[in-house]
């Protein structure tokens, strides 16, 4: 997984896999040396935001339904 960070000099923006946490490595724009930071991964975007508005979504739906039923029978 790639990790982004920015050099603290110029800030430049750089990839690094995670697996280089820790490690020096040198800015390409300004030749500095920056340490590749422990942050967690980008993510894009992500199968539970998407299950997450479903259910919004579902759960929208069944009260409009409830309240429409309720207008209707009453
Ligand atoms: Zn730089």
């Amino acid at each position: 997984m790639l990790i982004s960070f920015k050099c603290p000099a110029c800030n430049n923006r750089m990839y690094e896999d995670q697996s280089a946490t820790g490690k020096l490595r040198q800015c390409p724009r300004c030749r500095h040396c920056v340490q590749v930071p422990m942050v967690k991964p980008e993510r894009r975007f992500s199968l539970r935001w998407l299950i997450a508005i479903l259910l919004l979504c579902v759960i929208a739906g069944a009260s409009y339904w409830i309240y429409y039923y309720l207008e209707t029978h009453s």
